[in-house]
């Protein structure tokens, strides 16, 4: 990388996506540890070894958070002009699309996933910060109605150094959902991917500053959640936490949060369920809820994993959704016709089939998969066979607990009203879905369900512009949308008083 003589920071790109080590990224400059040590990161297909990561300390993460800080007291980021910062936005989101193909093949190799998913999410990724290019513009403050003589308006402004903690599941869509938001709003952020898949947030935020966003209002910090992770939670110059990841570690950090009141946002687990009505279409329902269980692998937090079948078309779509699931394909995750890749690792793989096995002992039925698999060539990867569940209980594990896998429970029901009471028993409650042919039920059904989003008809959770985000324990605050900007804004009021005599409330 040639150095720059002005006093100018160099231009940082992504160069070769593909590499042998990655470097965090503080203050934009590429940087080793603070202990110079690495971890090894992994192909979840194949088991083999991808790159070297820098593993971040606590000294690196309060280099970040004061990076971060510094960017923000002092930096320009926040007080360009809007239009400005959505000029940059567009940037990183142009960069994307010109280097889509290696973004889409790294992230295969970062996570295991299909191709396809892959393809998806790098796409929705861009998509995030050209919505927010555009979202910010319209995020304006308000005049508000006062009495005569006084002046009122709000404004928004950002709220200061971010922390986002993000999963391996949807590792390079997570960030983007993270970072495009924060940064139109204003603020800096200090990133922490998942251990797992550390890759597309570290190249992501080196297309950052490739697109112009200056040093230090985006940091990445790879390394072990729960070092990096409570030192940022915990950290006095951290003004929001933004999390996604399991609900144990959502509580933790909220917690830890508190000593600070930090603004929070948590995008936790589920188990959302999937509701066929005796009048669904049924070949949209079957294709619609294969989709809902085993896109990503199962590895999905709005997963439909419990399935509830009207009686009467029980049969009918049992046939055909077992069918299907016979025909989904597993193997190599860059070949094009490859529906499910692997499983992220050794550890989820055996929890998924310890949930499995729970279930036999609890007398369930697997009717389809339930084992591992060898995939040839990828002997070494870690698989798992799509799996249905049948004969199971609501107080079994397996429908009470995310499996975070390619595992769908299926229970039956005879009412609406019933079914209705089958879907809320969950402490949970991010996505649902109902199939239907009747307009009426299926409002009457979305009013009641206890969850963030309801799908009807329609195998997609969300798009960039949808509210995405969870009822009960499965978080709060909603990303991928307009309203998101909110939580990355405090909102100021400015109250003052413009009559022509002084007010003397006091009148002394
Ligand atoms: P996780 O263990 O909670 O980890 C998520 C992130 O938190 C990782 O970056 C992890 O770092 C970090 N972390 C771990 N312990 C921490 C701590 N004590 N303090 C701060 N950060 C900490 O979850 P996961 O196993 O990676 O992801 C799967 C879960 O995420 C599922 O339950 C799924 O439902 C949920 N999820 C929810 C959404 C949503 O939008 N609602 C989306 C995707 C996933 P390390 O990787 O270094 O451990
Ligand atoms: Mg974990």
């Amino acid at each position: 990388m040639a150095k720059s003589t002005s006093k100018r920071k160099p231009l940082m790109e992504a160069m070769d996506m593909k590499r042998d080590v990655y470097q965090m990224v503080i203050n934009g400059d590429r940087v080793d540890s603070s202990t110079k040590e690495t971890f090894t990161t992994y192909n979840p297909a194949t088991g083999e070894p991808l790159a070297q990561v820098a593993k971040a300390s606590k000294e690196d993460a309060e280099r970040a958070v004061q990076a971060a800080k510094q960017a923000f007291d002092h930096g320009k980021w926040r007080h360009f002009p809007v239009s400005k910062r959505s000029r940059v936005l567009n940037k990183i989101a142009s960069i994307m699309r010109s280097r889509f193909n290696e973004l889409v093949e790294l992230e295969v190799l970062n996570s295991g996933k299909s191709l396809s998913a892959a393809q998806g999410q790098v796409m929705q990724s861009i998509e995030d910060f050209e919505f927010y290019a555009g979202a910010i513009v319209g995020h304006r403050g308000t005049v508000n109605n006062v009495p005569s003589g006084f002046f009122n308006y709000s404004q928004n402004e950002p709220v200061g150094v971010c922390a986002q903690i993000i999963p391996w599941n949807y590792p390079m869509m997570m960030a983007a959902w993270k970072i495009a938001p924060a940064i139109a709003a204003g603020c800096s952020v200090v990133i922490k991917p998942a251990s797992l898949t550390p890759l597309t947030a570290i190249v992501l935020t080196e297309i950052c500053h490739e697109a112009g966003v200056p040093e230090g209002v985006v940091n990445i910090l790879p390394g072990p959640g729960a070092l990096i992770g409570d030192y940022l939670v915990e950290h006095p110059d951290v003004d929001k936490v933004a999390f996604t990841g399991s609900t144990p570690t959502g509580k933790d950090i909220m917690q830890k949060a508190s000593q600070t009141l930090k603004r929070l946002t948590l995008e936790l687990g589920g188990k959302s369920p999937n509701i066929i009505f005796d009048d669904a279409d049924i070949e949209g329902a079957v294709a619609g809820s294969l989709f809902g269980i085993f896109y990503n692998t199962g590895q999905s937090c709005e997963a439909r994993s419990r399935l509830y079948i009207h009686e009467s078309i029980y049969d009918e779509f049992m046939e055909k959704f077992v069918e299907k699931t016979k025909q989904l394909k597993l193997g190599d995750p860059l070949d094009k016709e490859t529906h499910l890749g692997s499983i992220i690792s050794r550890g989820q793989l055996e929890v998924i089939d310890s949930y499995v096995q729970s279930a036999i002992e609890e007398g369930a039925t697997v009717v389809e998969g339930g084992k591992r698999l060898e995939i040839e060539g990828f002997e070494n990867g870690h698989w798992y066979a799509p799996t249905i569940i049948t004969d199971v209980t609501p107080d079994m594990k397996v429908v009470k607990e995310e499996i975070f896998g390619p595992v769908v429970v299926v229970q039956t029901f005879n009412d609406e009203q019933e079914v209705i009471k089958q879907a809320n028993d969950s402490e949970y409650g991010l996505g649902s879905a109902i199939w239907t042919k009747d307009q009426g039920r299926a409002k009457r059904v979305a009013d009641l369900i206890q969850a963030g989003i309801v799908m009807i008809n329609c195998p997609f959770s969300a798009f960039p512009g949808t509210p995405f985000g969870g009822y009960k324990q499965s978080g709060f605050g909603r990303e991928l949308c307009i309203e998101t900007l909110d939580l990355y804004t405090e909102q100021k009021s400015v109250l003052s008083y413009y009559g022509s005599r002084p007010i003397n409330p006091f009148g002394v």
